[in-house]
C-alpha cells in the first residue's frame, strides 16, 4: 500500500523550502526593522499582507482587530496558522550586542528584537504557504495564514476577534511559537487578580485621625504568599504559583493613605477556572478586610478598536492521541524520518483562547528556542526557520488524509 504523503513530496517541500530560504530570510529581517510593540502593529501588519500578496495567496486581508491574514484554497476543514507580529520592549538597548532592530546573520543565526517571539515563526507560516504555491499544490481545504496582533500584552484577544466578531471558525490551529521544532500541546495558564484595601485619609501629621490602607494589606500580602503552598497541584505542569508583583496608593506622601491596591499574577494548570482563582482568593483576604476581583485588561488594536476583556487566560492541553498531535508527528516523520519530542510551554500563547477558551484542537510547532525569547540574545537559527518553513508546507495534506 502506498503511504501517504508521497515520499516525493516531502522532497519536493524540502528542496523548495531551501530554494525560497533567501527570501524568507529576507522578508523576516524586513519585519525585525519594524518595530512593532503591541497595539503598534500598523506597519508589521502591512509588511505581511505585502508578503502574503507578493506569494500568491488566494486573498489577503486584515480583519477587525487588524491582523493581517491570508487565504490559501477553499472548502472544509479549515486550519489557521498563527503567529505573532507584536514584540516584547527593549528594556535597556545597551545589553543587545546588536541594535535590536537591525537584523544581523551570525553564527548561522539571524538576531534581532522578536526573531524568537514570534517574527521567525510569521516568516515560518508565510512561507510554508509560499512552498505550497511554488509547487503549485492542490489544497483540498481552506489555509489561514495569521500575522497576529496584541499577543505579548493581551494573548488571545486578537484570535479571539476573528472568531466571535470576524466569524472565521477554523477546525484547527497551529502556534509558530518557540518550541525549537518539537511539538507543544498545552501551557500553562495565567490570571491578574487585584486586591484593595480601604482606610480613612488624614493629614500625615495626625495620623491617629485616620485608617492607614497600607498597613492592612501588609497581613494581607503575606497571606498571598503563604497561599502557594496550597495552590493546585499538577502531574505535569507542577503547582500553581502566584506572586504579589505590584502595589499601589495615592500619590500623596503628607497624607495617611486611604486606599491600598496590589496585583497578583497567578499562573494556573489546565481546567483552573476563574472563579476557583477568585473563591480561593476571597476564601483568605476578605477576613482580613480587603476585596478581590479580576480587573479588565485594557486592549487598543492599532485599528482603534476596544476589546477590553477579562485579565483571565486559561492554560489547555491536549491528549496525547490527539488526532491533530497525530498530524504533527505525522508531519514531522514525513519529512524528516523522525517524530519530535511532545511538550507544554511554561509561557502563555493565543492558544489561550483557541483551546482554552474556545475548545479549537490547537497544536504548537516553531523553529525558535524558548531560551531567546524576550533577551538582547534575541535570534532564530536559519536552518531550523527553512525547517518550519518546510513543516507548514507539509502539514495541510496530512491533516486532511487524515480526516
Ligand atoms: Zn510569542
Amino acid at each position: 500500500m502506498a503511504t501517504f504523503p508521497p515520499e516525493d513530496l516531502a522532497m519536493r517541500v524540502c528542496q523548495a523550502a531551501a530554494d525560497l530560504s533567501s527570501a524568507q530570510q529576507r522578508f523576516l529581517a524586513d519585519l525585525i526593522r519594524i518595530r512593532s510593540y503591541t497595539g503598534c502593529e500598523s506597519e508589521a501588519v502591512e509588511r505581511t499582507l505585502a508578503e502574503l500578496r507578493a506569494i500568491g495567496c488566494d486573498e489577503v486581508w486584515m480583519d477587525s482587530a487588524g491582523n493581517a491574514l491570508g487565504r490559501m484554497g477553499q472548502g472544509k476543514p479549515i486550519i489557521l496558522y498563527n503567529a505573532h507580529l507584536d514584540t516584547n520592549e527593549v528594556a535597556d538597548e545597551n545589553e543587545w550586542q546588536h541594535p535590536p532592530l537591525t537584523p544581523v546573520v551570525e553564527g548561522g543565526a539571524m538576531w534581532g528584537l522578536g526573531a524568537s517571539d514570534c517574527k521567525a515563526g510569521v516568516a515560518s507560516i508565510v512561507y510554508g504557504a509560499a512552498i505550497i504555491k511554488t509547487l503549485n499544490l492542490h489544497l483540498d481545504c481552506t489555509l489561514i495564514i495569521m500575522g497576529a496582533t496584541l499577543e505579548e500584552d493581551a494573548e488571545g484577544f486578537a484570535l479571539r476577534a476573528l472568531v466571535e466578531r470576524d466569524g472565521l471558525r477554523p477546525n484547527c490551529v497551529l502556534l509558530a511559537e518557540a518550541s525549537d521544532l518539537c511539538l507543544r500541546r498545552g501551557q500553562r495558564g495565567r490570571c491578574e487578580v487585584r486586591i484593595r484595601t480601604t482606610g480613612e485619609a488624614a493629614h500625615a501629621s495626625q495620623p491617629q485621625l485616620g485608617e492607614s490602607a497600607l498597613l492592612k494589606m501588609l497581613p494581607v500580602i503575606q497571606a498571598l504568599e503563604d497561599m502557594n503552598r496550597q495552590l493546585p497541584d499538577d502531574p505535569l505542569f507542577g503547582r500553581d504559583t502566584q506572586v504579589v508583583t505590584l502595589i499601589e496608593g495615592p500619590h500623596t506622601p503628607n497624607s495617611v493613605p486611604s486606599w491600598c491596591e496590589i496585583a497578583v499574577d497567578r499562573r494556573l494548570a489546565p481546567g483552573v477556572r476563574r472563579e476557583d482563582v477568585l473563591d480561593a482568593i476571597r476564601a483568605v483576604v476578605e477576613p482580613l478586610g480587603a476585596s478581590a476581583k479580576i480587573p479588565d485588561q485594557p486592549v487598543l488594536t492599532h485599528t482603534g478598536l476596544r476589546l477590553d476583556g477579562p485579565s483571565f487566560y486559561p492554560g489547555w492541553m491536549m491528549e496525547l492521541n490527539d488526532p491533530l498531535l497525530e498530524a504533527g508527528r505525522a508531519t514531522a516523520i514525513a519529512l524528516w524520518g523522525d517524530a519530535p519530542p511532545v511538550g507544554v510551554w511554561e509561557f502563555s500563547t493565543d492558544g489561550t483562547y483557541s483551546a482554552g477558551e474556545a475548545g479549537i484542537p490547537t497544536l504548537g510547532f516553531g523553529p525558535q528556542e524558548e531560551r531567546f525569547v524576550h533577551t538582547p540574545d534575541d535570534q532564530v537559527d536559519l536552518l531550523k526557520l527553512e525547517k518550519a518553513a518546510a513543516f507548514y508546507a507539509m502539514f495541510p495534506f496530512v491533516y486532511v488524509q487524515q480526516q
